[in-house]
Parts: structure tokens; sequence; C-alpha cells
């Protein structure tokens, strides 16, 4: 049978691709691409002729077993996405499951994801991260999956998109509160690059006082729960004890 290749994209720099990737991207049969028109800019700087076919959430769950099919006559498929590693808040799920489940062959090519780009330049810990990506759109359910959230002593990371940045940072502060670290990663490996670590309720004044922060693709890492030491405890208790001493007759 064929083999069916994962294979990561840049997130912004297209000197981002890899020597494999390109090489993969002209040797296989077909490439399902998530968006065959934004795709085909990328096959053209590349040089790659390889046909194209669509494959995104809307069909993915119809075309994954007609794409096994042909897997399995022999024929080799390149799986991308709009950008960065698929699968990864990207369409391609049910296709590598099925092609697992069917027996066919799945090889990785890895590359960039805005996720790992992110932890990596952020200065927060990376030992152990949660990847949240998308948050709910609407407010109260963005509220009740964050407070779920509160207690995680874990890297957080999520993606969000541009217009609802400003609301997302405002409920990031009602639920973790304003001293809470967290990292925003902006327009990673593109021309408006920026990356500022502070209090979350700095960073949301930041971005409330300048639009151009509202704008391109964002990561949001938010630093772990951490139980206050005994120290900080100890220290806390001793200054209440000294104001109720105070106060004793
Ligand atoms: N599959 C992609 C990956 O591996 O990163 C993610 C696709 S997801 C539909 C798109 C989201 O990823 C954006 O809303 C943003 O949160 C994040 N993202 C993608 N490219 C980015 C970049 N260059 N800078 C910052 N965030 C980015």
């Amino acid at each position: 049978g064929g083999t069916l290749y994962v294979v990561a994209t840049p997130i912004g720099h297209l000197g981002d691709i890899s020597a494999r990737a390109i090489e993969v991207l002209k040797q296989v049969d077909r490439i399902a691409a998530e968006d065959t028109r934004h795709s085909g800019r990328l096959l053209q700087h590349f040089a790659i002729q390889t046909p194209m076919l669509a494959l995104h959430e809307h069909n993915e769950r119809n075309s994954a077993p007609l794409l096994i099919e042909q897997l399995q006559a022999g024929q080799s498929i390149a799986l991308i996405s709009d950008a960065g590693t698929p699968l990864i808040s990207d369409p391609g799920f049910n296709l590598v499951r099925l092609a697992r489940q069917s027996g066919v062959r799945v090889v990785p090519i890895p590359g960039p994801s805005a996720l790992i780009c992110a932890l990596s330049a952020a200065g927060l810990a990376t030992d152990r991260f949660v990847f949240e990506g998308f948050l709910p759109s609407k407010s109260t359910a963005r509220r009740n999956r964050l407070e779920q959230l509160v207690r995680e002593p874990r890297t957080l990371v999520f993606y969000e998109s541009s217009h609802r940045i400003v609301d997302c940072l405002a409920d990031m502060v009602a639920v973790f509160g304003a001293s809470r670290r967290a990292v925003l990663a902006r327009e990673l490996t593109k021309q408006f690059e920026t990356i500022r670590q502070d209090e979350l309720g700095a960073l949301q004044q930041w971005v409330e006082a300048d639009s151009n922060q509202q704008k391109g693709e964002i990561v949001v890492l938010v630093e772990g729960w951490s139980q206050p030491d005994d120290d900080v405890l100890n220290a806390e208790a001793e200054r209440i004890l000294q104001v109720l001493l105070e106060e004793l007759p």
C-alpha cells in the first residue's frame, strides 16, 4: 500500500519549511490540503507541481474513507494544513485515525507549530505544559473553561483569534487574577513578531491601549498555578497575629 505523510508547513516564514517536507510534497501522488487556494501559493513558491485535493473539517469524515481506499491501492498522499502541523487545532484527525485502523503506514514530517514555537521563547516553565487550543468564543463558556484551570500547576497554552483577544484577556484577569504571569506571542516568525511577558493585568491594559496588538495570530501562555509557599504563609500569619495583638486590651 501507499503511505500517508503528515507534513508540517511554515506558520509565517517560508524559510521554515524543511528540505524533507519539500521533497515529500514533490514526490507524493497527491496533496490533501485544508484550503487548496491558500496552499497553492506555498506550492508555487517551492515549484511543487503535485495535484491537490481539498480536505477540510466539512468534508473530512466523508472524504477520509475514499482516501484510505486510494492509499490501500498504492497511492501516496501528503496531508498539509493552512499553517503549521496538521491535526494541531487543524483538520486531519479522522483521516489519520482511519489510516491507523486500516493498517496504512502514517509517516510524520515534523516542522513548525505555533504551540512549540511560542513555548520555546516564552520563558515560562516548559517541563510540563497543557495545550488548551481555542477557548470557547462566548464569554460564559470561556470563563467556565478557565475556572476549571485555575489550579492547574502546568504552563497553559491557548490559541486565540485576534478579534477576541481583548475579551479573552479580560476573562483571564477575572478568573486567574491580575498578577498571574503570562506571555502574548503574536505573529511568530513574521514581520511584526511580538513576544511579551508580564502580569495578566498589565498585558490586558497594554493590548487594550494599542490596537496593533489586536491584529494577526496570537498564542497566549499563562504560568501555572503555584501554591503559596510556607514562608509566605508564615509571614502572612505573623502579620495578622500582630494586627490582632495590637487590638487586644
Ligand atoms: N496547526 C497550527 C499549528 O501547528 O500551530 C495551528 C492552526 S490554528 C487553526 C491557528 C492558530 O494558531 C491561530 O489562531 C494562532 O492562535 C496560532 N498561530 C498560528 N500561526 C501563528 C503565528 N505565526 N503566530 C502566533 N500564533 C499563531
